[in-house]
């Protein structure tokens, strides 16, 4: 495995891959790899020839409050895991020179950006949305592999690659879950025995509802009761938003058919969590 930390270096190698008419596969992550990210390495590894995974925690997606110093960043482990799953080139960016000193480009996907979690974090997918484009003119993917855990992200992305006539085609891979059902996150880490208890509720509700919704329920409404009764009552566990939605434009829908996405954000004491149903996965 080929470890690249600066732009033009790992540029110019990904030109001259291009040239052989050798695919290349890209997974983007911020490190902290767990089962999740290597399911997006693993589906990248099938379907082209090089695979390249960047791991870079992106200042410009963190809020001033927000935990980007204290982000886990266990980079030995991350190294050993992408050369166990034949990543061919890890991209582990200087954090001081990825960006020049006097960046003032910035791409934003108007609209979808600013509700739900782009309303909780102001300026979050605009810092999304121009890291992924940076990294896209590094690594010119054929095919980039994003997780539909963080389900707003690649319908945003999808949107800007679409808006934009990248050549690239987006991906979106299933959410991987521990064997209790909690989504995996890097974010996981903060959590004590307890809030990861609570945080439990999370992913039961979209469970339960899951089951209703496969029983036939087509109400957004009654959807919507049904977990915000379950999540409201816990202690330790703060709403931040649920919505039920489109899945390609994020606007509220009243009935629920395939093209329905259930996405909740909650804090567990100071730990912000997300995590979603795709009703084309269970319908
Ligand atoms: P992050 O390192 O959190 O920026 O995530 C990097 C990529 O991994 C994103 O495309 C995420 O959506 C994806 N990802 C993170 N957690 C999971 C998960 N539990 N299942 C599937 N994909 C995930």
């Amino acid at each position: 495995m080929l470890i690249y930390r600066n732009n033009l270096e790992l540029q110019n190698e990904t030109l001259k891959l291009k040239k052989t008419g050798k695919s290349i596969g890209f997974v983007a992550t911020m490190g902290a790899l767990h089962q999740g990210h290597i399911s997006l390495i693993e589906q990248a590894r099938k379907e082209n020839d090089i695979v390249i995974v960047s791991v870079f925690v992106n200042p410009l997606q963190f809020g001033p409050k927000e935990d980007f110093s204290k982000y886990p960043r266990p980079r030995e482990s991350d190294e050993n895991i992408c050369k166990d799953h034949n990543v061919d080139i890890l991209f582990l960016p200087e954090e001081d020179s990825f960006y020049l000193k006097d960046h003032k480009t910035y791409v934003t996907v108007e609209e979808l950006s600013e509700i739900h979690c782009g309303k909780t974090r102001p300026g979050h997918f605009k810092g999304v949305t121009t890291v992924v484009l940076k990294l896209f003119n590094i690594v010119e993917p054929d095919r980039a592999y994003f997780g539909k855990k963080d389900f707003q992200q690649l319908v945003i992305i999808k949107k800007m690659v679409a808006d934009l006539s990248l050549p690239i085609e987006v991906i979106g891979c299933p959410i991987v879950r521990d064997f209790d059902g909690i989504a995996l996150s890097s974010r996981n880490k903060y959590l004590s025995p307890e809030e990861r208890k609570t945080a439990l509720a999370i992913s039961q509700s979209l469970r339960e509802a899951a089951n209703r919704i496969a029983s036939g329920e087509k109400s957004a409404k009654v959807v919507y009761d049904l977990i915000f009764e379950k999540l409201s009552n816990k202690e330790n566990l703060k709403i931040d938003y649920i919505a039920i939605v489109d899945d390609y434009n994020l606007k509220t829908r009243e009935n629920l058919d395939k093209n329905t996405v259930i996405l909740i954000a909650a804090y567990v004491g100071s730990t912000r969590l997300i995590d979603n149903l795709h009703l084309e996965d269970i319908l």
